[in-house]
């Protein structure tokens, strides 16, 4: 039997503000335990939380990105369980009337064939909550301990309809989000930290058939292998099951990377009646029409319109263009060295070659990168008006890289590396490689191709690297036809 696989994710992401959702605690990261918990985030009786409007601004750029609506009012709820980590026995958040609906995200997913596919899917909702604290083993000898800082950090949950088909789809979709979310500057997307977790629904049915299959959710993703992972042994599983006649009971699950497997941590009959109720203590979130249209002309050029551009402005292939914008710092490197020069391509090539290779070889991020993108761009410069060859200009580039200088113009003067482009001088140049190797005459006069090449080699290191490889070319052609 054929089966089709349907997913859904919910995805936590920390939205990057100074302090707290409701509280002026500091929400950074790394702190001694306890340290960043005021009377708020430890549930002292008589506090009254109040809240964070950077996180509604995040929430509303948020909900722009994905064209979604915005909500001029929404209810924060008060969510009810019990848990060491939770101390008001209750966390806040959006339940009947979120802050954001509907929406959609585009992403490209990879056939196993390395063929590639646009799809898009619709978001469901995407509402603000504070996150738990944690529970800390091996601190204390024997004993669990509790660190309230994460208690009260700002989160954004986004759910999305059930229009995910595969693993890849929803590994793709989350690397989109990923990306999204720190391009338009909400959250940083660590995910070591947990700043970005997803959780993913996942049920089967046989191909062709209508209703749903009944869903696992498998919670607390925090890397994309292991979404990945999680997910293909729950279609594994799910299918294996029903094949030998059996029924998957909707449940909650866990994922245990040390055996690649999910384990049920609570099925649906004893999972938990929240008792959500509008919190008292919070009067509904109101937001104008004049604030969402000032948040909206604070945006950044959004992902897909970058892309557009790139590809019909600048000219450079989809493939290309898409790895550009793969992540924002780059696109910015890019665009900051290529702001000077005429042809864009230039620029593009390079730093997926050149600047791409040294930075993965020495283990760096684009940010920091030892050569600017304003000295990528001079380099470049100086390549297209012909002072440096493509050789001269690797030679500026690994000067700057290892900190031998930093002015490029100075750099070129420095190492000598103007290109020669006086045909006097070429030809001199060539003359006496074509004197030096008379074997390599005849055998290029004879029809062989590669002896071209080896005499332009010849010329180029006879010129120690700086001769115009075009002129080059041209002026041992002519003198070759004679
Ligand atoms: P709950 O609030 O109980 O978690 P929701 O109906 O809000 O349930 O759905 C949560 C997530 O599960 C959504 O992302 C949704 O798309 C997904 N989902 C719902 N039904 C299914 C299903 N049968 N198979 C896979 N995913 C599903
Ligand atoms: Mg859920």
């Amino acid at each position: 039997m054929e089966w089709e696989v349907v997913i859904g994710l919910e995805t936590h992401v920390q939205l990057s503000t100074k302090s707290k959702i409701f509280s002026g605690a500091s929400a950074s990261f790394g702190a001694e335990p306890n340290t960043h918990a005021c009377p708020i985030d430890l549930a002292l009786p008589g506090c009254l939380p109040v809240l964070n409007k950077s996180a509604v601004e995040k929430a509303i750029r948020f909900g722009l990105a994905i064209d979604a609506k915005v909500a001029n009012r929404s209810v924060f709820d008060r969510k009810h369980y019990f848990y060491p980590d939770l101390p008001k026995a209750y966390q806040i958040s959006q339940f009947e009337l979120p802050v954001v609906i509907g929406g959609r995200v585009s992403f490209q997913v990879e056939n196993p064939d390395g063929s590639t596919y646009q799809k898009t899917i619709n978001l469901t909702r995407a509402h603000l909550e504070e996150d738990a604290g944690k529970s800390v083993h091996g601190i204390v000898h024997g004993k669990t301990g509790i660190d309230l800082n994460r208690a009260g950090t700002p989160l954004l949950e986004i759910v999305t309809e059930p229009e995910l088909r595969s693993s890849a789809e929803a590994v793709a979709y989350a690397k989109a989000l990923h990306e999204l979310v720190m391009w338009i500057g909400v959250s940083d997307g660590d995910m070591q930290k947990g700043n970005f977790r997803c959780d993913a629904n996942v049920s089967v049915r046989p191909k062709g058939q209508k209703e749903f299959g009944t869903r696992c959710e498998i919670k607390n993703l925090n890397s994309f292998k292991f979404l990945q992972a999680a997910i293909d042994y729950e279609v594994r599983r799910q299918i294996g099951l029903i094949s030998e006649g059996g029924k998957v009971v909707q449940a909650t699950r866990l994922y245990d990377p040390d055996n690649d497997e999910t384990r049920e941590i609570r099925t649906k009959e004893d999972s938990m009646d929240y008792r959500y109720f509008p919190d008292p203590d919070l009067l509904p979130l109101e937001i104008s029409d004049e604030w969402i249209e000032e948040v909206r002309a604070s945006m950044p050029e959004l992902p897909e319109k970058t892309l557009a551009r790139l590809i019909n402005e600048y000219g450079i292939s989809e493939a290309d263009a898409l790895q550009l914008i793969s992540h924002r710092p780059l696109t910015e490197y890019f665009e900051k060295a290529a702001a000077k020069l005429k042809d864009k391509k230039i620029a593009a090539n390079w730093v997926k070659g050149e600047v791409m290779a040294q930075l993965n070889a020495a283990e760096l991020s684009i940010e920091e990168s030892p050569v600017s993108a304003e000295q990528l761009g001079d380099i470049l410069v100086r390549y297209s008006d012909g002072t440096i060859n493509q050789k001269g200009a690797r030679t500026v580039f690994s000067a700057i890289w290892e900190k031998k200088g930093d002015k490029v113009d100075e750099l070129i003067e420095t190492l000598g590396l103007k290109q020669i482009s006086d045909t006097g001088a070429i030809e001199a140049a060539i003359d006496a490689v074509l004197a030096a190797n008379p074997k390599m005459v005849e055998e290029f006069k004879s029809g062989k191709e590669k002896a071209f090449n080896a005499l332009v080699g010849q010329t180029m290191r006879a010129t120690k690297g700086k001769a115009n490889p075009a002129q080059v070319n041209e002026i041992l052609r002519a003198k070759l036809a004679q």
